[in-house]
């Protein structure tokens, strides 16, 4: 038997591996950071044989309570990842598997690779009315890569999305997939109409460095991105630095940061009803976007999700708190499961990227509905 993690978003610490019945593995920290959730590696060994992995002191992981009613996410292929029934006694988590190739992948979501990253921005830039646009470097030196969809015009709304400031949340660019898919297709009037309406300034990953080192929520210096959005500097935070200088430049009519939930098993979104500047205006915008996504997909609730901040309470270094106070706009969240939608299960899959990708499909639709109003 081996384990092997030393790859794009590898994440893995072997303690044993003597037994196939009792492997045991830890999942290391974000560099510099306390946080540690994301896990992906690829397991070498003998098909049509039971092995029994456990991964363990879970209890000081990020987010303990995303263990509970978790399923591993595994690939023999690196297309279909498939769950694997997982147990979490509170510090460890167990799950067995009898191989049925030699090599088989785990992560704790579907992984969505640089290269696939990088095949998206330049599948974008070949269209005609999409810039792609290099702001700056990250810490390791990596590329802050911009998509501009549609020239900005007098008039015209400015929509910025990001996704993946927590880089080990994949489902994020998964979705971006499926948003930036539509505004490529020519034959989809509803994202012509928005096209006609807004520009769109789409960051499709956020914490590219994150994302290579296998990171759940930091950067190359253990920095939570979504904590930078008030004072990010280039020493500690140039992904937030640079792309918030740009929507300074811009503007911001409305902003969507996409992330994935360890915990709760729904899709929703959380909203700036904390900032110092909410009013009924900005209610009123909320209130017209969730309706709009209710009439989109199913896939989304509002049952669920996070407490709402007490007036005037909120963290305003949070990315979508702080882009709404600065440009007084609609601005949310959207949380998608890393375990399921409880709404619609899914045993064999569970979340996965198809549904990610539709989601973000749809939510265009959303952004069209209500486009006019913000
Ligand atoms: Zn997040």
């Amino acid at each position: 038997m081996k384990i092997f993690s030393n790859f794009d978003s590898g994440n893995i610490e072997v303690v044993s591996i003597a037994d196939k019945d009792n492997i045991q593995l830890k999942i290391p920290n974000d560099n510099q950071s306390e946080f540690y959730q994301w896990f992906h590696f690829r397991l070498e060994t003998q098909t049509e044989q039971a092995h029994t992995l456990n991964i363990l002191d879970l209890k000081g992981s990020a987010y303990p309570e995303g263990w509970k009613g978790y399923d591993v996410v595994a690939s023999y292929d690196r297309e279909e990842w498939f769950r694997i029934p997982a147990e979490f006694d509170g510090d460890t988590l167990t799950f067995t598997v009898i191989p049925e190739r030699p090599s088989i992948y785990f992560a704790y979501f579907a992984p969505y690779s640089y290269d696939r990253h990088l095949d998206l921005l330049h599948l974008a830039q070949s269209a005609h009315h999409c810039q792609l646009e290099t702001l700056g470097q990250t810490l390791d030196g990596n590329d802050m890569s911009l998509l501009t969809f549609g020239e900005a015009e007098e008039g015209k709304k400015k929509i910025w999305l990001i996704a993946r400031q927590h880089p080990g949340e994949t489902m994020a660019e998964w979705f971006m997939e499926g948003f930036i898919q539509r505004l490529l297709d020519e034959d989809d009037t509803s994202a012509r109409a928005l096209l006609e309406k807004a520009v769109l300034y789409i960051v499709p990953n956020m914490n590219p460095d994150g994302a290579i080192r296998g990171h759940l929520r930091c950067n190359a210096k253990g920095v939570n991105l979504n904590r930078e959005w008030q004072s990010p500097s280039m020493e500690n935070s140039p992904e937030v630095f640079l792309v918030r200088e740009r929507m300074l430049e811009t503007g911001v009519d409305m902003f969507l940061d996409i992330h994935g939930d360890e915990a709760i098993p729904y899709n929703f979104v959380a909203g700036s009803e904390g900032i110092p500047s909410y009013d009924e205006r900005l209610a009123g915008l909320e209130a017209a976007f969730k309706q709009a996504l209710f009439v989109a997909t199913p896939e989304f609730q509002d049952q669920h999700g996070y407490d709402k901040d007490e007036p005037g309470k909120a963290n305003l270094t949070v990315g979508s708190n702080w882009v709404g106070e600065q440009f007084k706009c609609l601005s949310y969240t959207i949380e998608m499961p890393f375990k399921d939608n409880n709404e619609y299960p899914d045993p064999l899959y569970g979340w996965s990227p198809e549904r990610s990708v539709k989601f973000g499909q749809d939510v265009l639709t959303a952004t069209l509905a209500v486009t006019d109003k913000v």
